[in-house]
């Protein structure tokens, strides 16, 4: 070998020193977990972290910088999962080497830069080099020969071995629209004994050829330099930027002299800890190499993602993390591993990276007792699990079907906590498929039936367990009742009490500091859970001691049974396991729910009352600003009904009744006729919320029915009706097939909205010069006023364009000795055109007109011929489509009078001109 061998941490380390020399920033790698980005699931390429440079929407205080990125491809295109185990190269988790300019150095340098570090300083073969440059397939970008003549300048560079390629291959696009730019690759010849296809006759060995192993990518040069503003519109960027990546694994291989990425000392480390913890000769660890790898590279792609805050989990990144560590987990099986055994795995991924990673050494135990927790949640089901997919596989192919439904492959995850990843896995060895589509959209259902609708929930409907033994724990030291955390948001807005739980991303801790998110459990709680349409409190919980801290309580959540949590961000002091505590839910935003709520159940029985028992409640939201209620009715409400509802439940309010609040058995509520959701589960005793009387006689509205509402309701309520204020509907649609729904606001929201549209008729009155009653007869004047406006200025415009017209009719030329007129009048509408065709008539008892006008660049014609041509043969409809034929129109009429449009009046002039031509040949036709 010409050069000296180099572990990968020297190869990582000379790469950044050679780019530091040259007077770049090292930037270190950022988070696996994009940033900012939402549109990205992991990072995935070095230049995530620069995006917004090359977007220009950052800035930073280089404009040199070179980094090793940490990079994950697992899910989305770049999808490299299902590969990882099966051979070489493959892996979910990579580090990317990368040197950057913005807009500082161009080609010259990064070209100059990148021959001297892999022949000068790694000493790679000058002969053994390619490198391939831009050329557009399609002849529209210009071909890249800055790129290459840098290639030429080379010293010891063959100048035979650049090759152009398209724009699949070297050109660089960020998105549909916004930074592009050719690329040049540098790839390096390995020898023909390493192409693959040495066999096939048909193959010849080649740079980008299909299936040829002989020639590898190694680095890839990105030279940004246009913004794509369209499909087929690039325009030169201000400043230019270079973009380089080049993968850790695969210069390794190469400066190591081995065959694959699992063979360098990247990789390796955790390949031998594997064989010490099976006890396997080197033999044995040949014949099971797909499982080998396949724990290397999840274990130590697990250890990076827990070191950066994404732990397993059941949606999005965090649903990541667990298939890999299950899958990882379930290889382990195959080669005997059925301890926790990833954790031992992962120490020696810490000791190797730990030194330019620090992240992982500082979550050292984070990342250990989550694999371990990991694995062992999996082994208490895995089994169960895989005897069911068994069964499942029998009856699918007892059924001769080849494909296990998505329902199915998704029950077993919720049942068994099996990813679809790991029963792909073990349906492929099988000879089956898995249905794809079928499962994420089974995830999908399940999430909106959840709640959780969104992907990236930090939270999810995780912490089921933790709780649980949370709960089991604080029960058996006495420090919370057999039922759990006492719940009454009803009477209590504020309590005291010590913190029983701190817990953050999914772990039980001691402390939190500022900023931080957690969630906090205390004995007793007056913050409403969101239940029933009625979303949950929000407030603050604060210190009662000494030492001053506050968390604010953004959001409820009943995790498991028993446990209430208060979900929030630590914003100020650092609140600590054990200390007591004040919780105050915020009253204002909480009566402001409170009036919605009642204003909502007294929206439930006006609907009865003017549409009827059928408008049944679909659904709801309570929420402060607002309310929303669903219903059933077969179509749009009118006015009429919508100021009935709104006329029936203000009246309800000054009526001023008190609410009657009692718990009852479920069956004497319901023989009563309190209305139930359908669908709601209820317990044996359930609340109940009267308002009004039923029966009652006595009505102050004459007739109308007096209130009676009576509902099974769990959800926080004024005291009186009065206390809502005023009622308000501020929409009417349709949300599906005999579905309504009805938004409105009540109390303060009311008064914001009367505020405003207060606010806007006093302007209006003002702008007016009026009070605001006179404001509708006033604007109804105006517009009558507009409207006569309107139609002066056309007669003054039609009288302008016949004063001109005027003039043109005085030298009509003829044709044939008949008077011909084709001229175009701008600014005359199509009435204008016929008038003028009628005065060009009165002038010339004997002649043919064509009339034009354009308007918003579409061409409007009248043709007209007078009686005595028509008998010659002429004829106006013809005329006028032979004329607007050109124009992209068409038309037609009467012979002696007819109209066309067309959509293209840049052809007008030419197709006017024509006019004279066409009466000649028909005038000479007819003799
Ligand atoms: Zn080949
Ligand atoms: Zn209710």
């Amino acid at each position: 070998m010409p050069f000296r061998k180099r572990t990968g941490a020297e190869i990582r380390q000379e790469f950044i020193d050679y780019f530091v020399e040259q007077r770049h920033t090292f930037v270190p790698s950022s988070s696996l977990v994009p940033g900012g980005d939402q549109t990205l699931l992991f990072t995935n390429a070095g230049m995530v972290q620069f995006k917004d440079v090359f977007l220009g929407t950052d800035v930073r205080p280089y404009r040199r910088a070179v980094n090793s990125q940490k990079c994950l491809r697992v899910s989305g295109k770049h999808n490299d999962l299902e590969d990882v185990g099966l051979d070489d190269t493959h892996q979910t988790f990579f580090e990317m080497l990368g040197n950057w300019s913005f807009g500082d150095y161009y080609k010259k340098e990064a070209i100059t830069w990148a021959w001297d570090l892999l022949t000068q300083v790694w000493g790679l073969g000058k002969e053994d080099l390619w490198a391939t440059c831009f050329e557009d397939e399609k002849g529209e970008i210009e071909r890249d020969d800055e790129a290459a003549g840098y290639w030429r300048e080379q010293p010891g560079f063959d100048p035979t071995h650049i090759l152009f390629f398209g724009r699949k291959e070297n050109f660089w696009e960020m998105a549909e629209t916004g930074p592009s730019g050719p690329n040049s690759e540098i790839h390096i010849d390995m020898g023909p004994s390493h192409c693959e296809m040495e066999d096939d006759p048909a193959h010849t060995c080649g740079v980008n050829v299909p299936g040829c192993t002989r020639f590898l990518e190694l680095w890839n040069l990105v030279f940004i330099q246009y913004n794509r503003t369209g499909p087929r519109t690039l325009e030169p960027l201000p400043s230019k930027h270079v973009d380089t990546g080049m993968g850790l694994e695969r210069i390794a291989t190469i400066l190591q002299g081995v065959d694959s990425n699992y063979k360098t000392d990247l990789l390796s480390p955790m390949m031998d800890a594997i064989q010490q913890l099976t006890s396997h000769d080197d033999a044995q660890r040949e014949e099971n190499l797909t499982p080998y790898r396949v724990i290397s590279d999840h274990a130590r792609a697990a250890t990076f993602l827990i070191g950066d805050g994404v732990v397993p989990g059941n949606t999005g990144r965090n649903y990541v993390c667990r298939m890999i560590v299950r899958r990882a987990a379930r290889f382990g099986g195959k080669i005997g591993l059925h301890e926790p055994f990833l954790a031992r795995v992962a120490e020696t991924v810490i000791d190797h990276y730990g030194a330019i990673y620090p992240e992982i050494v500082r979550n050292r135990a984070t990342i250990l007792e989550n694999l371990t927790r990991e694995e062992k949640r999996f082994a208490r089901t895995v089994e169960a699990g895989v005897a069911k997919l068994e069964s499942l596989f029998a009856r699918t192919r007892a059924s001769g079907q080849s494909v296990l439904s998505g329902e199915a492959a998704f029950d077993l995850y919720a049942t068994y906590g099996l990813p679809f990843e790991i029963t792909r896995d073990i349906a492929r060895e099988q000879d089956l498929e898995v249905d794809e589509t079928g499962f994420k959209s089974a995830m999908d259902g399940h999430r909106l039936a959840s709640g959780a609708g969104d992907a990236f929930g930090a939270l999810g409907d995780e912490g089921v367990e933790i709780y649980r033994e949370l709960l089991a724990e604080l029960q058996s030291q006495g420090l919370i009742g057999p039922e759990g955390v006492a719940y009454d948001p009803y009477q209590k807005l504020e309590v005291s009490g010590p913190v029983l739980a701190l817990v953050r991303d999914g772990q039980a801790v001691s402390t939190v500091e500022p900023g931080e998110r957690v969630e906090v459990l205390l004995p007793e709680t007056g913050f409403y859970v969101a239940s029933g349409g009625q979303v949950s409190d929000t407030g603050m919980i604060v210190s009662a001691g000494a030492v001053p801290w506050a968390i604010e309580v953004e959001d409820m959540r009943r995790p498991a049974a028993g446990a209430i949590v208060h979900v929030g961000r630590v914003s100020a002091g650092q609140p600590r396991l054990g200390d007591q505590a004040i919780a105050r839910v915020d009253v204002q935003r909480r009566r402001d729910i409170m009036r919605n709520h009642t204003a909502t159940h007294l929206l439930h029985a006006e609907l009865h009352a003017v549409l009827g028992e059928h408008a049944r409640q679909a659904g709801s939201l309570v929420a402060p600003d607002r309310l929303r209620f669903d219903f059933t009715h077969p179509e749009p409400l009118t006015d009429e009904q919508l100021a009935r509802l709104e006329a029936g439940v203000n009246r309800d309010i000054l009526e001023n009744y008190r609410l009657d609040i009692i718990f009852k058995p479920l069956e004497q509520a319901i023989s009563e006729g309190a209305m139930a959701l359908f669908g709601e589960k209820y317990a044996e005793t359930v609340r109940t919320i009267t308002i009004g009387n039923r029966g009652s006689t006595e009505s102050s509205a004459g007739d109308q029915a007096p209130l009676f509402s009576y509902e099974l309701c769990g959800g926080t309520h004024v005291n009186e009706t009065g206390d809502i204020g005023i009622f308000l509907i501020t929409s009417e649609s349709s949300v599906g097939a005999g579905l309504r729904r009805i938004e409105a606001v009540t109390g303060r929201g009311a008064y914001q909205l009367i505020q405003s549209r207060f606010r806007a008729l006093n302007e209006a009155a003002f702008m007016l010069d009026a009070t605001p009653d006179q404001v509708p007869e006033k604007t109804r004047l105006l517009i009558e006023e507009l409207s006569e406006n309107r139609r002066q200025l056309i007669s003054l415009q039609r009288e302008q364009v016949a004063g001109e017209f005027v003039h043109s009719l005085e030298n009509v030329p003829t044709v044939a000795g008949v008077a011909v007129l084709a001229a175009t009048l701008p600014g005359a509408d199509v009435d204008t055109l016929r008038l003028m065709a009628d005065r060009f008539r009165q002038r010339y008892p004997s002649g043919v007109a064509v009339l034009a006008s354009v308007a918003d660049g579409r061409p409007t014609l009248i043709a007209a011929v007078t009686e005595d041509l028509v008998k010659r043969g002429l004829h106006a409809g013809e005329l006028v489509k032979f004329v607007a034929q050109p124009l992209g129109g068409g038309g037609g009429g009467r012979p002696t009078l007819a109209q066309a449009g067309g959509r293209d009046s840049s052809k007008l002039a030419e197709a006017l001109a024509s006019v004279p031509g066409w009466i000649e040949e028909r005038i000479q036709a007819e003799g």
